[in-house]
């Protein structure tokens, strides 16, 4: 799977799921654009990314507001003159009960980040992608699929929304050559609960019960979605539009709620 030149945008690539992405690509002759917040995170990937033998472009951007997000598209045209791929990654978890005060503030916080950017990003996006026959992969989660949660509506709300948005700019922009799918991840590891504040206890604790709660008993590692969304990216995947692909361990079989047969 050669990405030899092709121009890839991976926002949320200062950790996790979006870095593996990140690396991947390099890897594969790509020209990449990481995109975060964390400068420091940021630094590490570009070194990691220099080992695999090229410099990405690193942007600095919160693209939760607007006007970050327009730079990431202006300053990666400004400097590739294209741009390919579009992984939409970057994505918050957290939750917080339908009753708290503060309710709508967490559910504006995720939305801004997790489905809005991801929308004004495509919408900026698209022209480009039309001129090169690009796509995009958007990173949703298996919370778009079933209510995993009980006080996740934010982040479930979020990520079914992205799922439908997919499809209806897969449709849109089917005649114009450009493909959108979404990959659902299961349990991942990565720094999702630490980001969204959880102490290392508490990590270690969810992370154990994920791990519990999937038929396979694993926590997949980020290198495994990046696989799935390089393929995605490929020419292999030309015929694939308006699809999601969970990975998940069988989380969504729901095992774990399954009587033992011991009766
Ligand atoms: P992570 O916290 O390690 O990575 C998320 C990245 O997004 C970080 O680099 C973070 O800085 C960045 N980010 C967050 N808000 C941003 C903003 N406003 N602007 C720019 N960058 C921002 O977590 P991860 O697990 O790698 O998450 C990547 C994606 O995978 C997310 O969309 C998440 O919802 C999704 N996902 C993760 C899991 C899991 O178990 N880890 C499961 C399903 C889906």
């Amino acid at each position: 799977m050669s990405f030899n030149s092709k121009v890839v945008i991976v926002t949320g690539s200062s950790s996790g799921i979006g870095a593996a992405i990140a690396l991947k690509f390099t890897a594969e002759n790509a020209k990449v654009v990481i995109v975060g917040r964390n400068e420091k995170k940021l630094k590490d990937i570009t070194a990691k990314c220099e080992q695999l033998g090229s410099k990405p472009l690193v942007i600095v951007a919160d693209v939760s507001k607007g006007h970050e997000a327009k730079r990431i598209i202006d300053d990666t045209v400004k400097k590739f003159g294209k741009i390919d791929v579009l992984i939409n990654n970057a994505g918050i978890g957290g939750g917080t009960s339908i009753l708290h005060d503060k309710a709508m503030d967490v559910f504006d916080r995720i939305i801004a980040t997790n489905l809005r950017a991801s929308v004004y990003l495509t919408h900026l996006a698209a022209k480009h992608l039309i001129e090169t026959k690009g796509n995009i992969v958007n990173i949703s989660s298996v919370a778009s699929k079933s209510v995993i949660s009980d006080e996740g509506f934010g982040y479930a709300t979020s990520k079914a929304g992205l799922d439908h948005f997919s499809r209806c700019a897969a449709l849109e922009l089917a005649s114009k050559g450009v493909r959108v799918n979404v990959i659902n991840p299961g349990p991942v590891k990565s720094d999702i609960y630490e980001n969204a504040g959880a102490t290392p206890e508490r990590e270690a604790a969810i992370w154990d019960h994920m791990k519990k709660a999937t038929p396979l008993h694993r926590i997949t590692e980020p290198g495994e979605i990046a696989d799935l969304a390089l393929f995605l990216a490929s020419d292999k995947a030309v015929g694939i539009t308006g699809s999601t692909f969970v990975s998940d361990n069988g989380y969504l079989l729901g095992g774990y709620n399954i009587l033992k047969k011991n009766y």
